[in-house]
């Protein structure tokens, strides 16, 4: 052990208090980072899954429920859990943060899994090990649904004040963590003026759910007759998904709030001196969500399982079979949610959203159990739905739905698109219905 272990060593109060039981981290009197961490219990195959989030914590459930001699250990580096969707309703108090934000060992418990609170730091796939903040984890199957990542380094290299000024200042608020408190505390403090929002080029997590915040965060400011405008520039030629839909509501909610700037790639920001050149132009502004472009969370680097484009460049997305969710080059290792990478030349990615990443997390369970079995795998398909909110006043949403089947002649997936453009009550109705079914699902509510 070098000092730099013994200083990252956590005390072993902290394992305990995270959730996993103190008596199976018995070993070593002092644990450092190359200290075999949590002992097998019992003959079963263990599965350790990285990243507890919307997959994570799904695939945990249905492991633990297919496979009753599992060990099933997820690791994430939250205490507690937040929802991504809904969130956009929180910032403006239609619902409370007890909606949201949830306790993450209660599910544990229930469906008996092992939870504990580290960060996944690398992995060592030649000796099935996954690297943590806490010690090194063996596993026979490994899960990795850790979402994405901001990838500031698109905007400004290895810039690191750039980096951090814009987080901190203009933060996007697209993964479960502090910025969700930050970008609440910009809406309710916003006085006026030019507020941009830049949405990521596609695939990025959740495509409808920007315009959706920029709707709500319209709302309020036409609620409290704050003099502002919202000034959303977007990479894409027309607002997509729901495109009707959203622009109607832009026409008619907010004809002097929202004005939506099509073709607006990125070219430079400047978050000091609040300037932003696109391919549309260059724009001031007074306040900012600036979301950079999405990619696969950390440890699908980490593990070197991004995939390739046909020039060598990283696609920034898992490298994965898109029929059995599995890395083509380890298959030991599935992907579930939003690191997942290419799916079919129709449609490129699955939607990055909760939704896909619950349905994917019960796939992959099925699939690893079936494995374990010695059965035949089957492939299977996931579907999706969004409910988007538009208007907080009377409450009113439109949605959108995709299916999924396989083309039999080419045997690539094939989507279809439904959206649902007429802004109606009635789909705020079946939004919380979907939310309080998903939620009963995963988090045992
Ligand atoms: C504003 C907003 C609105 C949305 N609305 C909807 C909606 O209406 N419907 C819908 O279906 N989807 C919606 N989404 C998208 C949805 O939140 C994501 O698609 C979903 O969370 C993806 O699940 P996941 O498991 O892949 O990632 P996450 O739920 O983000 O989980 C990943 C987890 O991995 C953890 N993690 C990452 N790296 C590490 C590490 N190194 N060590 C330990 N832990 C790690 C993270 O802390 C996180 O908890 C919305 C998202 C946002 C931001």
């Amino acid at each position: 052990m070098n000092r730099r272990d013994f200083l990252l060593t956590p005390p072993a109060m902290a394992l305990g208090m995270a959730g996993a039981p103190l008596a199976a981290m018995a070993g070593p009197a002092i644990l450092t980072r190359e200290s075999r961490i949590l002992p097998r219990e019992g003959k079963g195959p263990r599965v350790v899954i990285c990243g507890g989030g919307w997959g994570g914590m799904t695939a945990a459930r249905y492991l633990r429920q297919l496979i009753p001699n599992a060990e099933v250990i997820l690791l994430e580096r939250n205490p507690t859990f937040w929802s991504g969707p809904m969130s956009n309703k929180w910032l403006i108090d239609v619902v409370s943060t007890d909606f949201v934000h949830h306790d993450a060992q209660h599910p544990a418990n229930v469906y008996g899994y092992t939870r504990l609170q580290t960060e996944v730091i690398g992995f060592e796939r030649e000796r099935r090990l996954v690297r943590t903040a806490h010690g090194l984890i063996d596993y026979d199957f490994l899960i990795l649904s850790g979402g994405i990542r901001n990838a500031y380094d698109a905007w400004f290299g290895n810039d690191q004040k750039a980096i951090d000024h814009t987080r901190n200042h203009y933060p996007s608020a697209y993964i479960p963590n502090a910025e969700m408190l930050a970008l609440k505390q910009k809406v309710k403090n916003f006085k006026g003026g030019t507020l941009v929002m830049t949405l990521p080029p596609p695939p990025h997590r959740c495509p409808p759910s920007p315009y959706e915040r920029a709707c709500l965060i319209a709302w309020h400011i036409k609620k409290n007759k704050i003099p502002g405008k919202i000034l959303i520039l977007d990479p894409k030629p027309k607002v997509a998904p729901i495109s009707m839909g959203y622009q109607t509501a832009f026409r008619e909610l907010y004809p002097d709030i929202i004005t939506h700037i099509p073709n607006a790639g990125v070219q430079e920001v400047d978050p000091f001196n609040k300037r932003i050149k696109t391919l549309a132009g260059e724009f001031k502004f007074d306040d900012a969500i600036l979301m950079p472009p999405h990619q696969a969370a950390e440890m699908v680097w980490q593990a070197g399982l991004i995939g390739k484009t046909p020039d060598g460049k990283p696609t920034g997305w898992a490298d994965m079979d898109p029929r059995f969710f599995h890395a083509r080059s380890d298959d030991r290792v599935y992907f579930v949610g939003d690191l997942m990478g290419h799916i079919s030349s129709q449609f490129g990615h699955y939607p990055k959203s909760a939704h896909v990443a619950n349905y994917i997390g019960r796939i992959v369970a099925r699939n690893i159990a079936e494995r374990v079995a010695g059965k035949e795998v089957i492939a299977r398909l996931p579907d999706n739905l969004c409910y988007m909110m538009v208007n907080a006043d009377p409450q009113e949403a439109i949605s959108v739905k995709f299916e999924y089947e396989v083309d039999a002649a080419s045997g690539n997936v094939h989507q279809t698109q439904i959206d649902e453009d007429v802004r109606t009550n009635d789909l705020v109705k079946e939004d919380f219905v979907w939310i309080k079914d998903k939620f009963s699902d995963f988090l045992a509510l």
